[in-house]
């Protein structure tokens, strides 16, 4: 027994020596002195370096938007585009739309590759991005925000079953051909939660995910916000030009060439219109329209398609 007590006797000495030793390390006292501040992306955040190899986030006070009026007017449950009586006059030339930070989320709203974009397919404006999908697939809000509008193929035609979520950066995004809607009118929802299932509803050819970007009911290219094969937002804050509401301007152009193609002039065929008829009405020629068009000289023009002609 006096055996163990002196074991014990000098463990416990020999520890309290060691504590003796050691420098006293409390991390809740000690200071980390900070040594630089990097910028991020988002341009009311940076992030503070400290001499201890730790970094932390600085917010320097994101400015608050005033969001009351934006769920209240032009707010609508019944129709689909709430903003047609929106003067598109009073959307400035060019601004920015934060889309995601340390308060706002974003989740992919389907991944996959796009097959086929933002422009005009055969004659008409395809104003969505078309993102293959299986039946039943999940189909996710892409950002925070409040449902505005769920609507059946019965009421929205071409769209099939179609969700419209409004976010607080005023921009709207459009879930058409779903098989299933799984949200309600004015349900706030996540980035991230699930607002239907995948279909083929409505005008489809098979099971996809029409994606629509919308800013005041003003479309754009919705690949200049997301990434879809990656599933990866492009960035998190989006500088919107008013010419990128064009259905000519897409992702990948430079901004110059998205102007020119947003003043392009748009000849709707007539009956009894030729190419070359069209062609010398705008002191253009037939090749340069085919080009244009990426048509060939022989192509039977219909009555209503939509032409580039200069
Ligand atoms: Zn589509």
């Amino acid at each position: 027994m006096k055996k163990i007590y002196i074991v014990v006797f000098s463990i416990l000495s020999s520890l309290a020596c060691m504590a003796q030793d050691l420098p006293v390390i409390d991390s809740a006292v000690r200071i980390r002195l900070p040594l630089d501040t990097l910028d991020t992306q988002d341009k009311y955040t940076r992030v503070i370096l400290f001499d201890d190899n730790t970094w932390s986030y600085l917010d320097l006070g994101h400015p608050k938007i005033d969001t009351s009026s934006l769920f209240d007017e032009y707010w609508t449950n019944t129709e689909m585009h709430a903003y047609s009586s929106y003067p598109a006059s009073l959307i400035p030339e060019e601004f920015e739309l934060l889309l995601a930070d340390s308060l706002n989320n974003y989740c992919p709203p389907i991944q996959g590759k796009v097959f086929s974009g933002y422009k005009v397919r055969r004659g008409s404006s395809h104003q969505g991005t078309d993102i293959p999908l299986n039946v039943g697939d999940t189909v996710r809000a892409a950002f925070d925000g409040v449902v505005r509008y769920v609507g059946t193929t019965k009421q929205t035609g071409g769209y099939g079953n179609l969700v419209v979520i409004r976010h607080s950066n005023g921009l709207e995004t459009y879930y058409g051909h779903l098989s299933k809607t799984l949200c309600e009118p004015n349900d706030p929802v996540k980035a991230g939660d699930v607002i239907g299932l995948g279909g083929s509803t409505g005008r489809s050819t098979g099971p996809h995910l029409h994606f629509e970007t919308r800013y005041k009911g003003q479309t754009f290219d919705a690949e200049r916000v997301i990434n879809f094969e990656t599933g990866a937002l492009r960035d998190s804050v989006l500088t919107l030009k008013k010419h990128y509401f064009s259905i000519y301007s897409h992702y990948g152009q430079s901004d110059n060439e998205s102007q020119a193609a947003s003043d392009r002039i748009i000849y709707t065929v007539r009956k009894g219109d030729t190419l070359s008829g069209i062609a010398k009405k705008y002191g253009t020629t037939v090749s340069a329209i085919c080009k244009l068009n990426n048509i060939s000289s022989k192509k039977t023009l219909r009555i209503g398609e939509r032409l580039i002609v200069r």
